[in-house]
């Protein structure tokens, strides 16, 4: 399969380059040149099949001319190790936790299997080792830094902003050691992310050593979390519940929103998705007026979900040809603020029992608002609430932490300082 950039002034590359590279030599988003369609029959007997059945279907459409059939089935099986299960909260209301994998984070998914794709092409394919640079201010270090972990070819750099991350947070991708090094940054958020930036974009550093991108932008990271959606759909096929299926995701960069969409292309009957921002409701913005305008971020409980600029909103634009009309047709949004956010997690607690991180409280309150008669709802819940502690807690009292999280607080800490000029950050690269 070829990849394309949605800025159309870059050549074709094939899937290794644009897994390798992350972003199109013109800035722009790599898109596949095809999306394939499903047949009918996979759609009808999804309940009988397992989440690794489903998956390996999917990624056969996307990655199978590019990935021997074995080697895809075990780099599938391998990243889905864990179970992705559909709750039921209330009325047609319903959880996809996509937070039960190693991280308890819905990212993931989409890390382990880009990192296996990556292994794949360094071992078979004598990629060249790749050094891959990953901004966060939370989960996202901790996802693909735990996904890379021991992949041999492969070293991570986690670059965040010291002080400004969750202790639970900081000691996922800061404990682990190995080809993982965490880099703590004396800014913020942003200047971690405008260190990446200006290191793909440097020819010294790219003359020295492959550097990848393991954010949304990467397909390898993205494409893979369209496998969920399928499976949601064949849980609720196995409850007789899928008809008029409605989507929401909580979201940020909309990456994860992107895969839902591409598997609506592929054929999945989704009736239709909600898109639910926190006050950062830029995508918001564009549906109702059509004009998108990028701005600086607010600092929200939801804080995966403030970014000013999401990135995927050119793969959005290109799916649907620019259409505002063809956009709004299939997706709808919303905005909430904190306070919302927490009336709804100490309501959706004391009225049913469920217990929601802050992003999967925009999901459901977005659901709980916009469903109409004889929609079935399913939210994504990308997040395990004990990540969110320090929020949760003040609203329905203490928490149990996972012995998954606690495993991770009682390793050591290590990390290297930088400041966060481009030049320290640079040199340090050098030195590698
Ligand atoms: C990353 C993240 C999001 C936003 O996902 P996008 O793909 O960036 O839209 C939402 N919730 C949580 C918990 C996240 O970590």
């Amino acid at each position: 399969m070829q990849y394309y950039s949605t800025n159309g002034q870059s050549p074709e590359v094939s899937l290794q380059e644009a897994v390798v590279k992350g972003l199109a030599s013109d800035k722009g988003l790599f898109m596949p040149k095809q999306i394939k369609r499903l047949p009918e029959s996979f759609f009808q007997n999804m309940k009988d099949l397992s989440f690794q059945e489903i998956a390996f279907e999917v990624a056969k459409a996307f990655f199978g001319e590019d990935v021997e059939e074995a080697a895809l089935k075990e780099i599938v099986y391998d990243t889905l190790s864990f179970d992705v299960p559909l709750v039921h909260v209330n009325d047609n209301i319903y959880s996809l936790e996509l937070y039960h994998g190693p991280t308890l984070a819905f990212k993931d998914v989409g890390g382990r299997f880009m990192s296996r794709l990556l292994g794949y092409f360094i071992r078979k394919q004598g990629q060249k080792q790749v050094n891959v640079l990953v901004a966060t201010s939370g989960d996202t270090g901790s996802a693909v830094a735990n996904g890379f972990l021991g992949v041999e070819g492969i070293h991570v750099y986690v670059l965040y902003p010291k002080g400004k991350v969750s202790p639970i947070q900081e000691c996922q991708f800061t404990t682990l050691g190995k080809n993982i090094t965490a880099l703590e940054i004396d800014g913020v958020f942003d200047d971690c992310q405008a260190l990446v930036k200006s290191a793909f974009m440097d020819a010294d550093l790219n003359k020295h050593m492959n550097l990848t991108s393991a954010n949304s932008i990467n397909v390898a990271r993205f494409l893979p979390q369209a496998f969920y959606y399928f499976y949601a759909y064949a849980q609720l096929q196995k409850l007789g519940k899928e008809k008029e299926a409605v989507i929401c995701v909580p979201s940020g960069n909309f990456g994860n929103i992107t895969a839902g969409l591409f598997g609506k292309r592929m054929g999945l009957p989704i009736k239709r998705f909600i898109a639910a921002n926190n006050r950062n409701d830029i995508f918001y913005q564009y549906l109702l007026t059509g004009e998108y305008n990028p701005r600086p971020s607010v600092q929200t409980i939801a804080n995966a979900m403030d970014v000013g600029a999401p990135s995927n909103f050119a793969r959005i634009l290109d799916l649907y040809k620019n259409s505002h009309k063809d956009i709004c047709a299939e997706i709808s949004g919303c905005t909430y603020n904190d306070d919302q956010i927490r009336t709804t997690i100490k309501q959706v607690f004391d009225q049913h029992k469920y217990l929601l991180d802050p992003h999967g409280a925009v999901g459901y309150q977005a659901v709980a608002d916009q469903l109409k008669p004889g929609e079935v709802g399913v939210f994504l819940e990308t997040a395990h609430p004990a990540k969110f502690k320090d929020t949760v807690e003040p609203i329905v009292g203490a928490i149990e932490i996972p012995e998954k999280l606690q495993a991770f607080m009682r390793g050591t800490k290590q990390s290297i300082e930088l400041p966060k000029d481009f030049a320290s950050f640079k040199q340090f690269l050098l030195n590698e």
